[in-house]
């Protein structure tokens, strides 16, 4: 897997450094929110700030699709990384990624010195990866380092289209992630048990279909519980379900019964008449929905039963809430199994691994976070690799 070039690997000392990342964070009047994404790139910053490099950092903030919006200015973030940086050198900014201005600016600059340019999806080009507008990325730079994991799904200009025109490397935090998933679950220990919730099936069959090839058992929970119960003949009564799925979702049990791989469905289900906060909700086993039930989450046996196999596997990889956790009383077997696979992690059972953003909320708000082995915050690009999708971003960094 470590088969792409690593920032220490390269020389950046006195070297022009176009650097990518994700800063794509949480504001709100104008102030940082949540500067998660900020810390987890600041080492990749100070490494090439300690090694003499001009470091300029480019990131896309929000979806402005191709023209200016100053809501989505990248320049609030500028105190944010220079409250961060050990030294205590001053953060510049350029008003846009492109033109004579940025040029001078960089410039002007000297080694060790950083320059956040302007939102690179002002302009339409980054999203059709436009080969004029890489080319003017990559003329400030000698050196292209990706350390935007989350966005390596995307084959954009300041992904794909810089790295073809540079010599070009992971950033730490990319290295990182990489190999985390090599680590944990390309050689997973074994018995590996997969975990796959959340809302629809048709956004995750061809990850579902992938993991059956891999893990000793799958377990599906949340929305698409429902397909499968659905498919195998359970009335699901008014709950989300994707029945044109049928065909498929039985392809995908034949399938892992010729693997080998047991797929773990709920035994008993939480119900309403009306999914609002603070439902009236009852307990019924699968075989007992009513025609104006709606489904909101797995039942106490359901979550017993998965608990049981979970301490059964060595290896856990949970993408996707088991019900819908936003809403009480649906949040019970999610922050229930979040609390037992961060207790059991803790305590040296099993190695767990948990992508998607509504499923890392979820942890986060039961405070398991740090308990997990490992939490990938990049949500599709985390998803795409699990699917054993070759990432544009990634293999345009390989050796
Ligand atoms: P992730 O972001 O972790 O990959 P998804 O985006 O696929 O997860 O799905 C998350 C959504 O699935 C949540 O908004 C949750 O409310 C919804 N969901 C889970 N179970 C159900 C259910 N039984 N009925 C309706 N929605 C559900
Ligand atoms: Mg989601």
């Amino acid at each position: 897997m470590s088969d792409f070039v690593k920032l220490k690997d390269c020389v950046v000392t006195n070297k022009n450094v176009l650097l990518r990342v994700d800063v794509n964070v949480p504001m709100k009047d104008g102030k940082v929110e949540d500067d998660t994404r900020i810390r987890a790139v600041m080492p990749t910053i100070q490494y090439l700030v300690d090694n003499k490099a001009k470091v300029i950092i480019v990131s896309h903030f929000g979806r402005p699709k191709g023209v200016v919006n100053k809501e989505m200015s990248l320049k609030p973030l500028v105190p944010a990384i220079e409250d961060k940086l050990a030294t205590d050198s001053k953060v510049l900014f350029a008003e846009d990624c492109v033109g004579n201005d940025v040029a001078q600016k960089i410039a002007d600059m000297n080694y060790g010195q950083v320059i956040l340019l302007e939102n690179l999806r002002f302009h339409k080009e980054e999203a059709d990866n436009d080969e004029g507008f890489a080319r003017k990325l990559a003329s400030y730079a000698n050196l292209y380092v990706n350390d935007a994991f989350s966005c390596s799904h995307r084959a954009h200009a300041s992904i794909v289209g810089v790295a073809n025109k540079l010599k070009s490397c992971a950033g730490l935090l990319l290295e990182s992630e990489l190999e985390n998933l090599a680590i944990h679950i390309e050689s997973a220990q074994k018995p590996m048990m997969a975990i796959i919730g959340g809302a629809k099936v048709s956004s995750k069959y061809s990850l579902i279909n992938n993991l059956i090839g891999k893990a000793d058992s799958v377990a599906i929970g949340g929305g698409m519980a429902n397909s499968f119960l659905y498919a195998l003949g359970h009335n699901i009564g008014q709950s989300l379900c994707e029945k044109d799925l049928k065909g498929d979702i039985l392809k995908i049990i034949a399938k892992a019964k010729s693997n080998n791989c047991e797929i773990i469905l709920p035994t008993d289900v939480v119900v309403t008449k009306k999914f609002e906060n603070n439902a009236k909700a009852q307990i019924v086993k699968v075989s007992q929905v009513a025609d104006d039930d709606i489904i909101g989450d797995l039942g106490k046996e359901s979550l017993k039963n998965l608990g049981s196999a979970v301490k059964n596997h060595k290896t856990i990889v949970w993408n996707g809430p088991l019900g819908a956790f936003e809403t009480k009383p649906f949040d019970n077997s999610t922050f229930g199994l979040a609390r037992a696979i961060g207790y059991l992690t803790k305590n040296g059972k099993m190695v767990s691994i948990a992508g998607g953003g509504d499923v890392v909320s979820a942890i986060n708000s039961v405070q398991v976070a740090s308990e997990f082995t490992y939490l990938s915050t990049a949500g599709g690009a985390f998803l795409e690799w699990l699917e054993g999708k070759d990432l544009p971003g990634v293999a345009a960094i390989k050796k």
